[in-house]
């Protein structure tokens, strides 16, 4: 009996031992410990890092006088859903892209965006859609303008980028690689939205007043109407956990747009630029004065040479580079330290922010 008492007494000790650890595993969770102890880790590691997302959903004369009280609450809560779809991405170690895509398909499904649902029509009452990404880390690109049947063309975007050898499709080529991709091709008619048919029936009524006085002003020259029916352009750039950037950029374009007219969205440096080095810049605006300024690769490469903040870059070129030409419009950009701008020269731009605390800023008029 003598040699058994401390045996036993070490038997007693290792199931009290064992049961005053049990509620804790099962507090914890249901999993392994092994894997629960791995989650606690990465937690631990991951939230001293830093990330942050920054969208945009179009820029222009958007005026609180313009708007109703349950307009502005829709545009709040759809920025709200879309970026948190990113900022819950990137807070559980996601990639960048991987952010900036889904936040984007958020944009793109709702109507009151254009892009996806919501694409303005063109002259002849089509919907014609670009959009484009690039990747921070490896300066890789993708790029789909004018197709009409990609229910959410940044993903096409991104598959040009990561399955083809190319940097840009367009049209029916770009649609047939959709196809050999896997996309399902929707009918046409899933964009349509009659706000978006009723805007372009003004633009045209104007135009025709226009030629009837003989005016050979442009289109969008000096018609501030004409000019402000591009509303609603959707973008986003976020820098995740391991440092990478990214960007992307989706549109329906201008509205009675023609002749298959592309603006910045699809152009990478004019609507869409990411780099690992300085920023990550989505555009909005009027197009061709954005695609003149090089916008989104202006701002990253004033940073790289001149090395100034993004702050400082973005003011420049959005406050006096693109004024100067005569175009109007705004970014979203984020650094690669995780600074943030939104800038804008019309009277507003629909807007959100959030960083690693997950602190949320939304915004819609002009800054105060
Ligand atoms: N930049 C877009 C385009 O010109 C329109 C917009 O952003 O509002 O196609």
């Amino acid at each position: 009996m003598k040699i058994f008492k401390p045996f036993m007494l070490l038997i007693v000790f290792f199931v009290l031992f064992n049961c005053e650890k049990q509620p804790l595993k099962h507090k914890k969770t249901s999993i392994p410990t092994q894997s629960a102890e791995i989650i606690d880790e990465m937690h631990a590691r991951s939230s001293s890092s830093n990330f942050g997302i920054v969208i945009h959903g179009g820029a222009g004369t958007i005026l609180k006088k313009n708007m109703t009280d349950s307009l502005e609450i829709a545009y709040a809560q759809k920025l709200e859903e879309a970026i948190r779809v990113g900022h819950e991405i990137l807070k559980n170690g996601g990639s960048a892209m991987q952010a900036v895509t889904k936040t984007i398909n958020v944009m793109e499904d709702s109507p009151l965006f254009n892009a996806g649902k919501g694409a303005v029509f063109t002259h002849e009452k089509r919907n014609e859609l670009d959009a484009s990404v690039m990747d921070g880390k490896t300066l890789n690109a993708g790029a789909v303008s004018g197709v009409t049947h990609i229910k959410n063309p940044i993903d096409l975007a991104l598959t040009v980028m990561t399955q083809s050898e190319h940097v840009m499709l367009s049209g029916e080529g770009a649609e047939e690689f959709a196809k050999l991709k896997g996309f399902k091709l929707v009918d046409p008619s899933y964009f349509y939205t009659e706000k978006r048919m009723q805007s372009l029936l003004k633009v045209q009524e104007r135009e025709k007043l226009k030629n009837n006085k003989g005016s050979n002003a442009t289109l969008f020259a000096n018609d501030p109407y004409s000019k402000d029916t591009k509303f609603g352009t959707v973008g986003c750039a976020a820098l995740d956990k391991d440092g990478n950037l990214a960007a992307g950029t989706s549109t329906g374009g201008m509205t009675n747009k023609r002749w298959n007219r592309i603006g910045d969205a699809p152009i990478i440096g004019a609507g869409t630029y990411a780099n690992n080095a300085t920023c990550a810049v989505s555009s909005t605006g009027w197009g061709e004065y954005f695609i003149r300024a090089m916008v989104a690769h202006d701002i990253s490469a004033m940073m790289e040479y001149k090395g100034v903040s993004l702050e400082e870059a973005a003011r420049e070129v959005i406050q006096v580079k693109v004024p100067a030409l005569g175009g109007d419009g705004g970014i979203v950009a984020i650094d690669k330290d995780g600074n943030v701008t939104m800038e804008f020269n019309t009277a507003g731009m629909y807007r959100a922010h959030m960083d690693a605390t997950g602190e949320l800023i939304v915004g819609i008029y002009e800054k105060k």
